[in-house]
């Protein structure tokens, strides 16, 4: 399964040669893999009002979602330390928009650590919480 993912890390890790890091100089790259096979691409954002900063994970679920991606099934993280896991935010934004994906990050010997998206943000907030609201109110 590792294997299959090497391209969506390569194209990850070239993303991330674009990121907007002056402040950190912390260059993550994303690439996100739809059904239909094509791949979305992201980099982290910074901003001098740092909370205002995009991480790499989202930029690329926000361009695959922007330019009509469904059904997301993977995503792969790239850094040249390795071993860099999505955020909490991301988190919840990966149970929202790739819910069944894998996602993949590199490790710091080399290797590719796989995971699934229910993995990362068990018993997330989504949508089910809204109908419980709608339904008791
Ligand atoms: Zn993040």
């Amino acid at each position: 399964m590792k294997d299959k993912y090497k391209s969506l890390m390569d194209k990850a890790k070239k993303a991330a040669a674009k990121s907007y890091s002056p402040y950190s100089k912390f260059a993550v790259g994303s690439a996100a893999l739809a059904g239909d096979g094509k791949v979305y691409t992201g980099t982290n954002i910074e901003n001098a009002s740092y909370h205002l900063t995009n991480c790499a994970e989202r930029t690329a679920l926000f361009n695959a979602v922007s330019a009509g991606a469904k059904n997301i099934t993977a995503v792969a993280i790239w850094n040249k330390n390795g071993d860099v896991f999505p955020c909490g935010s991301c988190r919840q934004v990966i149970a929202e928009l790739a819910p069944e994906a894998d996602i993949i990050v590199n490790s710091a010997n080399g290797k590719l650590i796989v995971m699934r998206a229910k993995e990362l943000l068990p018993f997330a907030f989504g949508e089910k919480n809204l109908k419980q609201l709608i339904v008791k109110s």
